[in-house]
């Protein structure tokens, strides 16, 4: 019996330089597996113990676990070395290289490109400046006074229920808001030709505005107008009319008329709703336009000497009209889009046909 631990520290050695010698984490299992096997020389040295006598036991038992610990301690220094090895050789295998991918397949790469509505206001412009019009730019964010009161809409004026508006700030030292209409560029501009001594006025001016509205098929909180402008001696409405003709049949095309319908706003005297021919049925009647060939675009009239006295201007001298309308109410009608909430829903798959 004693012969047999008499060979513990050769088998040990023997064990330990089986871990140090494998090369792969198979051959690891095996020496681990071989060590702790009840038929494996180690167990039997185990079963040995309780046949030794009582004061042989405890150092042989001692002997036997620190021969097991040197084993098992080379197996898991081994292990660290093989996983290293193994994780390299993975890595090798795992490796793309140029040719081995196939090349056949197309990888279609897509261009960004400009939106309906930004395209839209472009168009809208160029055909603006070809009528003579420059652009003019001005803030979002508006005082109270710009947006409503030098427009002849003064506080808890019953037409301010015509614009839900979105206020940033009421009260003093002044209510600030995002503004309803681009209306106040065109005080801005009247302002400022006044000061530099340069009118007449013929502008547009393009621009994002803001209202307190529930979105649905033909309207969004946050939607683009462009207003135009003329102020100049002698100007009167049939200049309008003419203009909003003109610019219907250069926009939507020759074959299209305009007509002019009374209506109110505030800021102009005498005002009108300008409708022009239903692009859709050309004139002939259908469901969109309820069958009367026309679709209302936008609102005009000739800008109320209120106004023009609010910015210096001398009514009695000067004259003006002004119009607006949706730049996405155009781009819907031009493009036939049936809910406008579509413009701003980022499909690609919508937004591409533009
Ligand atoms: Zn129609």
């Amino acid at each position: 019996m004693s012969a047999t631990f008499d060979d513990l520290e050769n088998l040990t050695v023997q064990f330990v330089e089986r871990a140090r010698a494998a090369t792969n984490s198979g051959e690891i299992a095996l020496v681990e597996t071989e060590l702790r096997s009840k038929s494996g020389p180690f167990a039997a040295l185990q079963r040995s113990v309780g046949q030794l006598n009582p004061e042989e036991r405890g150092p042989a038992g001692a002997a036997l676990q620190a021969a097991r610990a040197s084993v098992e301690a080379a197996i898991s220094e081994s292990r660290e070395r093989v996983s290293v090895i193994e994780r390299a050789q993975q890595l090798d295998a795992d490796r793309l290289v140029l040719g081995d991918v196939p090349m056949g397949g197309t990888f279609p790469a897509t261009v960004g490109h400009v939106s309906a509505v930004a395209r839209t206001q472009d168009e809208l412009e160029d055909v603006f400046v070809a009528m003579g019009f420059t652009v003019a730019d001005g803030p979002e964010i508006e005082t109270d006074w710009y947006n409503f009161e030098a427009l002849n809409i003064p506080p808890a004026h019953p037409a301010r229920g015509m614009w839900d508006t979105l206020y940033l700030e009421v009260g003093e030292p002044e209510t600030v808001l995002l503004r309803t209409h681009t209306s106040p560029v065109q005080v801005r501009l009247m302002q400022d030709a006044v000061a530099s001594g340069t009118l007449p006025i013929h502008a547009v001016m393009p621009g994002r505005c803001f209202r307190r509205d529930t979105p649905d098929a033909r309207h969004l909180m946050a939607f683009h107008q462009i207003e135009g402008l003329v102020i100049d001696r002698g100007i009167t409405f049939a200049d309008l009319a003419g203009v909003i003709d003109a610019f219907t049949k250069a926009y939507f095309g020759p074959d299209m008329s305009s007509r002019l319908r009374p209506a109110f706003f505030p800021f102009t005297e005498p005002s009108a709703e300008f409708e022009i021919t239903c692009a859709i049925c050309r004139g002939a009647g259908c469901r969109t336009c309820s069958h009367t060939g026309w679709i209302e675009l936008g609102g005009c009239g000739m800008v109320d000497p209120a106004v023009l006295a609010a910015v210096g201007i001398n009514p009695e001298e000067y004259s003006g009209f002004a119009f607006g309308f949706g730049i996405d109410r155009c781009a819907q009608m031009r493009h036939q889009i049936p809910d406008m909430r579509a413009l701003i829903d980022n499909d690609d798959r919508f937004l591409r046909q533009f």
